[in-house]
This record gives C-alpha cells, sequence and structure tokens, in this order.
C-alpha cells in the first residue's frame, strides 16, 4: 500500500502530550523526535486520507503553533509514538486505529554508579530516550540498549564502572544487536579510550552530551557505528525541564540547578570531568519542579556541586531568591539542596531556615578535615574556625537543623595529629551523620602529584576510627530522640527493622518516611489504615519516636491527623 510521509514541527511548551487518533482510518502512524525545544512529528499518510490529515493539522495549527517542515522526514522514523511535553496546556488526542503502525517496545536498562548528580542524570536519559520508543527495564538479558552511567569521583568508583563494562563483553556476543553506551564521568574522562580498550561499546557520551543523545543513538540504529562525543561547553546550551519517568509512589525527586564547579579543590576530578560551573535558569528549575508536583512527588532536593553559589557567574537571582521562589510552588511540601561549599555559606542562607517553611532542617556541609594547614593544600579557602562560627550561626537561627558532612582521610601529608584535630572538630560539632572517604589519587587532580602519599592500612585505620567516632555520637542522638514527636514525610512501605522489636514484628505492615531533619523513621500502621496505602504515601504524619537504631528510628503514628497537604492544615486521613 502506497503512503505518502509529512512532517511538523510543534514548540513543545505548548503542549503536553501529543496522541493522535484517526478513527475512521487505520494506516496513520504518528513518530516523534524530541530536542530540547521541539518536536518533530512525521505522519505517514495512508492513501485517500491527506485531505483529513491537512485538515487537523491546520486545526492544530491554529490551536498549538504547529508547522509544516521542509525536507525529508528524519531517518528511522517510523510507527507510532505518544511524546509527552513539559507544560499542561493542550491535551491533542488523535491516535491511529488497530495495530498496524504498533512501534516495537524499545527496551533500556541504565546502571547508574554515583552521586545524586547521576541519579538526575538517568533520569534526564531515560526522558530524552523515551520518544524514540525506549522503556526502562530491570534485566541486562532483555535490553536493547544498555547505558553505564559511570562515576570517577573515586578510584574504587571507576573500578566498578569498569569491571560492569567489561562483564557486557559476554551479554553482547549472545546480543549482538545489543547498543552498549557508557556516559557519565568516566566516559568524559576517558573518551575514545573506552572504544579502543572495549570494542562492544558503541557509544561513549560525556557530562555535556545528554541532549546529543537521541541523535546519536538514531545513527547507531541506522548504521551500527561507533560513536564518541565528549563536547564540552561553558554555558549551559539546552535547558529543557525533563520529565523523565518517575517510579510508582515516588514522592521524592532531585532538580539539578547548575552543573560543573570552578573550585578546584586539589583532590578533586570534578571540575575536570563536569566542566566550568553553569547555572539554569530560575524559570526553567521552576517549570521542572511543578512538572514533577503535578505528577506527585512532594519533596525536591535541589542540586549543585556548591549550590551557594547559583546564579552569581550568570547574574541571575542568588540561592536564597531561587529558594523562595521553589517555597512558593503550591502542593509542594518540602525543600532539600545539596551541596553547600561552606566558604560561600552566606548569612542570607543561613536566614532561610528560619524564614522559608519548606526548606528542611538539614545542611549537608563537607568540612573535609579539621586540620587548617590540610585545609589550606585541599584549597578548600575556609578555616577550621571560620566553619564553626557558621554551624553556630546556623543553630542559632535554626535550633533543631541537622548538620551532616564529608571526611577525606589520609589525604598526602596528613599527619596523626592533623587527624586527630579532624576527630576533634567531629567531637565538637557532633554531627547528624558523615559520610568519610579513603583519599584516592584522581586523573588531573593536583594532589596526584603531592608528595607524602598515605599508606592503604593507615588510611584504613583512619576510616574506621572515624566512622566509630561518628557512630557513637548517632547513636546518642538518635537515643535522645526516643520520646519526641516529629513530622514526617511518609515515603511508602518500609524495609525490614534493623532488629527485632516485638511491637513492630506484630504489625504487619510497616512504613517508612523522613523527618525533616533527614532521619529515617519507621513506623506501624493501624489496622483501620492498612487498606488506605495511597492515603499515607506522601503524606505527612507525625511519629512519636519510641526506638533508636544504628542508622533509622522507630515511632508510632500519634492519635491526629494525616495530612495530605502539608502546610495548609488541612486533614484527609484520621489516624
Ligand atoms: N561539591 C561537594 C563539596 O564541595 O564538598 C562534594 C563533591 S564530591 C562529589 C563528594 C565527596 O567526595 C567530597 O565531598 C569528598 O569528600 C569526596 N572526594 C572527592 N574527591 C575525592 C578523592 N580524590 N578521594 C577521596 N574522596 C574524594
Ligand atoms: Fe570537587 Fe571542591 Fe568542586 Fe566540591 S567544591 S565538586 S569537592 S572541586
Amino acid at each position: 500500500m502506497e503512503t505518502t510521509k509529512r512532517c511538523f514541527r510543534v514548540d513543545r511548551r505548548q503542549i503536553s502530550y501529543v496522541k493522535f487518533i484517526l478513527e475512521a482510518y487505520d494506516n496513520v502512524a504518528v513518530m516523534s523526535t524530541l530536542d530540547s525545544r521541539e518536536a518533530v512529528i512525521q505522519v505517514t499518510i495512508a492513501p485517500g486520507c491527506e485531505t483529513m490529515v491537512d485538515g487537523i493539522i491546520q486545526g492544530l495549527a491554529g490551536e498549538i503553533g504547529v508547522m509544516p517542515v521542509e525536507g525529508a522526514p528524519a531517518a528511522g522514523m517510523s510507527g507510532k509514538q505518544a511524546i509527552r511535553m513539559p507544560d499542561k496546556m493542550k491535551q491533542v488526542e488523535i491516535e491511529p486505529k488497530g495495530s498496524l503502525f504498533q512501534m516495537k517496545e524499545k527496551l533500556l536498562y541504565i546502571s547508574t554508579i554515583g552521586c545524586q548528580m547521576n541519579v538526575y542524570d538517568a533520569n534526564q536519559i531515560a526522558g530524552v530516550l523515551a520518544p524514540m520508543g525506549y522503556t526502562g527495564t530491570d534485566t541486562i538479558e532483555s535490553a536493547d540498549m544498555v547505558i553505564v552511567n559511570t562515576c570517577t569521583i573515586r578510584e574504587k568508583a571507576e573500578q566498578k564502572a569498569f569491571s560492569f563494562l567489561g562483564r557486557l563483553a559476554k551479554i553482547k556476543s549472545a546480543n549482538p544487536s545489543l547498543i552498549v553506551a557508557v556516559g557519565g564521568c568516566v566516559a568524559q574522562q576517558e573518551g575514545d579510550a573506552i572504544l579502543k580498550r572495549m570494542p562492544h561499546v558503541d557509544l561513549v557520551f560525556g557530562t555535556h552530551a545528554i541532549f546529543r543523545l537521541p541523535e546519536m543513538v538514531r545513527r547507531i540504529e541506522s548504521s551500527r557505528c561507533r560513536i564518541v562525543d565528549v563536547r564540552m561547553s561553558d554555558t549551559i546550551e539546552f535547558d529543557a525541564p525533563v520529565d523523565g519517568p518517575l517510579t510508582d509512589g515516588q514522592i521524592s525527586a532531585f532538580v539539578t540547578i547548575m552543573r560543573g564547579c570552578d573550585n578546584y579543590c586539589t583532590y578533586c576530578v570534578v571540575p575536570h570531568v563536569r566542566g566550568r560551573e553553569a547555572s539554569r535558569h530560575p524559570d526553567r528549575i521552576l517549570e521542572e519542579i511543578r512538572m514533577r508536583v503535578d505528577r506527585g512527588v512532594r519533596e525536591v532536593t535541589l542540586l549543585g556541586q556548591n549550590v551557594n553559589s547559583y546564579g552569581n557567574k550568570e547574574g541571575l537571582c542568588s540561592f536564597s531568591e531561587l529558594l523562595a521562589r521553589v517555597n512558593g510552588i503550591e502542593d509542594l511540601g518540602r525543600i532539600r539542596f545539596t551541596t553547600s561549599h561552606p566558604k560561600d555559606l552566606s548569612d542570607e542562607l543561613i536566614d532561610a531556615f528560619g524564614r522559608l517553611e519548606k526548606l528542611c532542617h538539614h545542611m549537608h556541609l563537607p568540612v573535609q578535615s579539621g586540620d587548617d594547614e590540610i585545609l589550606k593544600r585541599m584549597n578548600r579557602r575556609y578555616t577550621r574556625s571560620a566553619y564553626l562560627e557558621k554551624i553556630d550561626r546556623l543553630r542559632a537561627v535554626c535550633p533543631d537543623i541537622a548538620v551532616t558532612s564529608d571526611f577525606i582521610v589520609g589525604f598526602p601529608g596528613e599527619t596523626d595529629r592533623q587527624f586527630q584535630a579532624t576527630l576533634d572538630l567531629i567531637e565538637t560539632v557532633r554531627y547528624d551523620g558523615v559520610f568519610a572517604f579513603m583519599y584516592s589519587d584522581r586523573p588531573n587532580a593536583p594532589a596526584t602529584a603531592f608528595s607524602g602519599k598515605i599508606d592503604e592500612p593507615t588510611k584504613k585505620r583512619r576510616l574506621q576510627a572515624l566512622l566509630d567516632l561518628q557512630g557513637r555520637i548517632t547513636r546518642e542522638k538518635h537515643q535522645a530522640m526516643v520520646g519526641q514527636i516529629r513530622r514526617i514525610l511518609v515515603e511508602g512501605p518500609g524495609r525490614e527493622m534493623e532488629s527485632g522489636d516485638a511491637d513492630m514484628a506484630s504489625s504487619r505492615v510497616q512504613w517508612t518516611g523522613r523527618s525533616s531533619s533527614n532521619h529515617i523513621i519507621h513506623f506501624a500502621v493501624p489496622e483501620a489504615q492498612r487498606d488506605k496505602k495511597e492515603l499515607l504515601t506522601g503524606a505527612f504524619a507525625d511519629i512519636m519516636i519510641e526506638g533508636a537504631y544504628a542508622h533509622s528510628l522507630r515511632g508510632r503514628l500519634i492519635d491526629g491527623p494525616i495530612m495530605a497537604t502539608p502546610g495548609k492544615g488541612e486533614t484527609s486521613v484520621a489516624a
């Protein structure tokens, strides 16, 4: 049967969802491709249907600005695809009847190693590939494409990525049509060396190349070529809000507000693999958060390597101003952010903890070391006393604020005395939790060339001493919370308890939520509410803390309302 093809360009910002339905004619298919702002829709038109399709397109043109595209349709466009658009302004429903144009579903497996930034990137990757027919799978064996989203912050993370990639060789030889792609920081760092080292890899894409992925994947699908794209840019070229997939009942999401870093700490690879610091426009950030909130998200974590310098370079608003705008988003319950560089933590931001009711009472403020000489050689540009002053200011403004931090042990030249200064700082601050790492050399990081490297057994011993000390402090702080009431955002059915507990064990349904201070709290659901899952996930509830574990707390849902719309005091469920 002869068909003709037409292409139309649609402004993505104006529509939320395009789905073509042609009741009377079976043979009409729709396909889309996404770049940052627009979707090109290709319509395959069955003989005799031209006039009708033209009529529909003209109708759409009047309403949503659909424009004919000159030239041939893009290669590889066929079948049917529904595309999601960022703004919910119009919903046009036109869908082909019958199975003739059912697009073959393609399965995508993404393996993510590393920080929250990588988790966000994975979501973005899934979002840009969805319009090409890729949907997520949990099994590598069933996948049409595997993407390894890598991290190189420490040596171990990089080794993990290479070992996973190595295992994919066997899977690819059993399934030669599988596309194997490597993204993230290792991809950026190693570039085409990965293609040379690993013949089973088809695509290496760097940290700035995510929006170019659809085009690259299309080329690989059609010609089985091998591609490396590690181009970087000092500014954010594509700033489209991401509407990646949400898992069932997901109530918390990451939103990147800036990328890269200009701080050049001497141990750190980030500026070399994520590029110069660049901030997203606040309007795009707000748009993205609203989109997530519309789909059920109640809590966002704003991400950046140093959120405190958000917008400075571009002359956008300050980070505190951005927080105030996010705070105004209706139906958003909570705001978190990470990471803050201590040197840039402003009084204005500290004061925001006293002002913005949705801002969670938690500050992650990585200090790295408690010794001034080490801090200087790390190029951190603050002193121990300046850091402690900021903690005091935070606690003065927000007395119940939880403070957590990052530490590196065994930095080149670190003496026992200097390490003791770190332990002493931990005793002084009494953190609510810490992440601690053994120093490792990273490519291009200046400390790699520093003398006085610390041997592995000493690093391990210091790491253990630090974790033991913090473990004791955490247990003491958890114990002190017993008897207090904490409001939590309910995340859903919880995991197993950390240790046996008669009350909890007898309660078949255990749930988990987080307090504003980011403490994980497990609780039992009363009999009357056991069938009302949807009423709990994403709601706020008050919990009486009754028990403390090493990494979490246990409590009881206290009598009173559970709030589905936090902050407004409206009740939806009575416990
Ligand atoms: N931008 C944040 C900051 O300034 O603290 C953190 C970025 S980094 C992704 C997370 C943590 O990894 C750092 O805070 C540091 O503790 C650790 N880290 C970075 N480079 C490291 C290295 N070469 N060896 C060990 N740990 C490292
Ligand atoms: Fe790395 Fe320092 Fe930038 Fe954090 S602030 S990403 S540790 S260079």
